[in-house]
């Protein structure tokens, strides 16, 4: 089984850590599914039977001009293309308007989303489900998963649930 997931979120969220966790090799292997050229291939997680490439989306914001509604565009036709979204946030910082733009543009496409809550390690354990509720009220079509990409909590059940979405 294979196939692509895009990462988006606002920057400093933990894309980047979350990747270098995740991803063991570099781009070596070309899967034989289209893929787009406005994406930006990341890394892959491979297991024995199965390959999971990850993508760096062009990023979704408010558009302010012309140019930015072109981009926008460019960035949602991208996500159409892949198998899951995975939109991190982390527990650290409030809920933005910037995040509620990006999940209205996610609710227009059709793979799974899931909404990554990252850095639970830097929370108090007892603020967790309170926030893990206010996502789910927020957006209940989306799988809210906390996470530490640092430390390394609950990823290895992440990319598990990943893998079944291919
Ligand atoms: P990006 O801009 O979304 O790619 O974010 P980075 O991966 O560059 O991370 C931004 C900062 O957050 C860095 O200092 C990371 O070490 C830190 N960070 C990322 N993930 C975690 C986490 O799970 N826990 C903690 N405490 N810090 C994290
Ligand atoms: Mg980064």
């Amino acid at each position: 089984k294979s196939g692509f997931v895009a990462i988006v979120g606002r920057p400093n969220v933990g894309k980047s850590t979350f990747l270098n966790r995740v991803v063991g090799q570099k781009v070596a292997i070309m899967s034989d599914k289209a893929q787009t050229t406005r994406n930006k291939i990341q890394g892959i997680y491979t297991t024995d039977d199965s390959q999971i490439v990850f993508l760096d989306t062009p990023g979704i914001h408010k558009p302010q001009n012309k140019l930015d509604e072109y981009m926008d565009k460019a960035a949602l036709s991208a996500l159409k293309e892949v198998e899951a979204v995975l939109f991190m946030v982390s527990a650290t910082e409030t809920r933005g308007a910037g995040d509620n733009y990006i999940i209205d543009q996610l609710k227009q496409i059709e793979a799974p989303v899931y909404l990554i809550i990252n850095k639970i390690d830097e929370i108090d354990p007892n603020q967790l489900l309170p926030i893990m509720d206010m996502y789910r009220k927020a957006y209940p079509w989306a799988e809210v998963f906390p996470i530490s990409a640092l430390r390394g909590n609950n990823v290895d059940e992440l990319l598990q649930s990943l893998v079944k979405t291919l």
